[in-house]
């Protein structure tokens, strides 16, 4: 009798349950249907078309951009005992023979393909020879072309329903608005699918969005006093901050590498890897990096610029604390990002309506920072999901207070509108100095001192101001050059000047170090008594040694939450780690003996 896909999970990767929608899903595959899947990062997708593959006859072929990631995938399968390997172009020749011949074979479970691979016609007939049992379209938004990871070689996968139309088939993404799923179910011709979409919220991760001042220092802040020695994700915008971040975070004593699409290839890999593989590294890099990457224990993502949009910036973040153990999301925001997005925007590519789109994307992005009510409600309800106060994001932890902004937007541009009489355009900071009474020199050398709102601004301090400057920057209420960054009036400026609209804005908090109510170092370790928290460290040393050897990433032998649920159990016998999450029979049989004697071998130590 074939095993039931309980039975399989139960076996194969040693876990209770399904979680969630799980079981429906893979029922759903199971029995030949097709399913288009949306569940934020760290809920468990790949399950839903590997759990399939071993129940189904034939190999499961699922297809992915990953290509820098196949071998760890394989690698991690093959750690519990699952037969799979994947074809792409940085196979030597030999190598894909090998697998083309375990494939017809009947010898894989799962064969993983870059999409590049199906503009081969060897591999469609390669396919047509094997026996397959599903196709899973993995990281499908790729497919979506207004979408912030479009790859041409996605709209190709129409080919797989066209030429094996029998054949189930999964996509799976962790984005989520509606426009995005639809696209997804157009483009790949998923007519009959079912449609499943998770609760997106990511309890464990801490929203925080800070006004952006001294960006580096405040980034080292948060490194040193809340995540000291642990692994991380910095995002920069450009290669040259990604490189110079690496290099300022390096000199401050913090491990940090640097990752962007400019960086060879190999030189990209080898970071990768060794962000996968070592504990507690810090990874600077543009957005070229993240897709895919599944180390359960980053315990933070930091962006230094303003992602483009709302979809970009919560996979971003969705990728620390996959573990689900409390992680944090950090960005910080000033006048420049809002400046520098819209420069980006005219300046790009595409048609009016796909500025349009852009525009949009970034307008939400831009009131998700400004919002006073909590973050993930604002998130979640950008993917159509209600929900109520979080109490872990900053405005939650800290309500920002809000004030009458409408007498400092008057003020502010008025003087944009003297400037402008003069025929004269400035940015923000000499616009702030008159509102100020500052002399600078440029003020006294183009006689700014005489004009009419020269110093009624000094009841606002210069940080104030600049958040007065961005926020109507991102109500539109004011505009900025795309080139020179100078300011101007917008049709909605008017009705401000003329009194006939209220201006609301955040007030600026003082920067300042909040402590976090609980390191998450000691999430994981902190509630062990004294005796079970030296057996933790030592199967992590354990571990280490063990990942090394094999050149597998130190989680693909056993993630903390099994590490810790083994010392506390402190078992004897190699027998007692059945029953244990995350421990399988291939891993019981594996590692079992070893445990157990690091166990013994502490012990006897004391
Ligand atoms: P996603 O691809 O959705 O980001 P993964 O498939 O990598 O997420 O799963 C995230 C983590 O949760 C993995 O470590 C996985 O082994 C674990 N996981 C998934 N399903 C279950 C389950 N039913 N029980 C326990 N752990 C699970
Ligand atoms: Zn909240």
């Amino acid at each position: 009798m074939t095993e039931t896909a309980l039975d399989v999970l139960r076996r194969v990767w040693g876990y209770a349950d399904f979680r969630g929608d799980q079981a429906e899903i893979i029922d759903t595959v199971v029995a030949g249907g097709d399913a288009l899947v949306l569940m934020p990062t760290g809920a468990g997708k790949s399950l839903c078309y590997q759990v399939p593959a071993l129940v189904r006859e034939g190999t499961a072929v699922v297809v992915s951009p990953l290509i820098a990631l196949m071998q760890d995938q394989v690698d991690a399968l093959a750690a519990l005992g699952v037969r799979a390997g994947f074809l792409n172009s940085t196979q030597e020749l030999g190598e894909r023979r090998a697998v083309e011949r375990a494939l017809l074979d009947g010898g894989l479970d799962l064969l993983y393909l870059a999409p590049e691979r199906l503009a081969v016609p060897d591999t469609l007939a390669l396919l047509d020879r094997a026996q397959l049992s599903l196709f899973a379209i993995d990281e499908a938004h790729c497919v979506a072309q207004w979408g912030h990871d479009f790859r041409p070689d996605y709209l190709r996968l129409t080919v797989l329903h066209e030429r094996w139309p029998d054949i189930p088939r999964i996509a799976l993404t962790a984005t989520a608005t509606d426009a995005t799923r639809r696209e997804i179910a157009e483009r790949l011709e998923l007519t009959e699918a079912r449609h499943f979409v998770a609760d997106f919220d990511r309890p464990n991760i801490q929203y925080r969005i800070v006004p952006k001042d001294n960006p580096r220092a405040q980034l080292l802040e948060l490194l040193r006093t809340e995540h000291a020695g642990e692994a991380g994700i910095v995002y920069c915008l450009s290669r040259a901050s990604v490189e110079q971040t690496a290099q300022f975070l390096t000199a401050q004593g913090i491990e940090a590498l640097p990752y962007h699409a400019g960086l060879d290839r190999r030189v990209r890999q080898a970071n990768q890897a060794r962000f996968l593989r070592e504990d507690g590294l810090v990874m600077v890099a543009t957005i070229a990096f993240g897709m895919g990457i599944d180390k359960p224990d980053v315990r933070f993502v930091a962006h230094l610029d303003l992602p483009k949009s709302v979809e970009g910036y919560y996979q971003e973040t969705g990728r620390a604390g996959r573990d689900g153990l409390p992680s944090t999301a950090w960005l910080a925001y000033g006048l420049a990002d809002v400046v520098q997005q819209r420069r980006m925007i005219d300046t790009s590519e595409g048609d009016a309506a796909h500025k349009r789109r852009l525009s949009m994307h970034l307008d939400a992005m831009l009131a998700l920072c400004e919002t006073v009510e909590c973050r993930r409600v604002q998130l979640l309800a950008y993917f159509g999901q209600a929900s109520g106060p979080c109490g872990n994001c900053d405005t939650c932890l800290a309500p920002p207070e809000t004030w009458d902004g409408t007498i400092a937007a008057q003020k502010l541009l008025s003087a944009v509108v003297r400037l402008e009489q003069r025929r004269q355009r400035y940015g923000a900071g000499h616009v702030i100095d008159i509102l100020r009474g500052k002399r600078t020199e440029r003020v006294a050398t183009l006689g700014h001192e005489n004009l009419t709102v020269f110093g009624v601004g000094e009841d606002l301090s210069e940080a104030e101001w600049r958040g007065v400057v961005r926020q109507l920057l991102a109500q539109r209420l004011l505009a900025a050059d795309p080139e020179y960054s100078t300011l101007s009036l917008t049709p909605d400026s008017r009705a401000v000047l003329r009194g006939e609209r209220e201006v609301q804005l955040r007030r600026e908090a003082p920067r300042k170090a909040r402590a976090r109510t609980r390191a998450s170092r000691d999430a994981v370790v902190g509630e062990l008594v004294p005796e079970a928290a030296a057996r933790f460290e030592a199967l992590r040393a354990w571990r280490a040694a063990a990942a090394k050897e094999q050149g597998v990433p130190a989680y693909v032998v056993f993630h903390d939450a099994t590490l810790r649920e083994i010392a506390l159990r402190d078992p004897q016998h190699a027998h007692e780690l059945a029953g244990i999450s995350g421990i399988g029979a291939a891993k019981l049989e594996r590692y079992g003996a070893d445990v157990a004697a690091a166990l013994a071998e502490l012990r006897e130590g004391r």
